[in-house]
């Protein structure tokens, strides 16, 4: 997919006002067909209840309140990442009310660079029971409770390409990209 300064990917979703997603647009299916999302095709996600969809408990309650705040007139944005196994991808998202109780979720890729394949987020490798906790914002994965760092060194540190297989990953947000968030949300409070 080319990505040029004049033309941003851009990836569209909507929610109802029952949080429904509502509306894919068509760089979001061509996105998802690209990167193995087979999960995320118009065809598996219209009509789901997107807050059901995020299994983590504190991303889910983050998402509540930003889909509240932007249905209160104040747009959310914040940048996150979202990256593939061979490159890091920015995006920068917009979250606002376009009326009706729907909501508009715009992401603009802002950055891609490519970098060694990581394995451990490849599809197609073998998985054991072990639990890897990835945040879905700044894709940092947790070593600890507290401490996160990006994959590649999580990689090394955990020794992970000495087992023959790998842990599975999960998602979550990271302390510090709860912060920010938290800190954006106070500096332009609801009216
Ligand atoms: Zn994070």
């Amino acid at each position: 997919m080319p990505v040029g300064e004049s033309n941003p990917l851009v990836l569209v979703y909507h929610i109802d006002a029952s949080d429904r997603i509502s509306r894919v647009n068509a760089a979001w299916t061509e996105f998802a067909r690209n990167n193995g999302g087979e999960a995320l095709l118009p065809e598996r996600v219209l009509g789901q209840n997107l807050l059901l969809a995020i299994t983590d408990v504190t991303e889910r309650e983050l998402y509540v309140r930003m889909i509240r705040r932007a249905r209160t007139g104040r747009p959310v944005q914040f940048h996150y990442r979202c990256d593939a196994p061979d490159r890091r991808r920015t995006f920068a998202m917009e979250i606002r009310a376009v009326g009706g109780g729907e909501v508009e979720f715009v992401s603009t890729l802002r950055h891609e660079e490519p970098r060694a394949s990581v394995a451990l987020l490849q599809g197609d490798e073998v998985r054991d029971d072990r639990l890897l906790r990835v945040c879905s914002w700044c894709q940092q994965v947790a070593l600890t409770e507290n401490t996160w760092v990006p994959v590649e060194e999580a990689v090394e540190l955990l020794h992970l390409l000495e087992a023959e297989t790998f842990p599975r990953l999960t998602h979550g947000i990271c302390e510090s990209c709860r912060a920010k968030w938290e800190q954006t949300d106070r500096a332009s409070p609801a009216r």
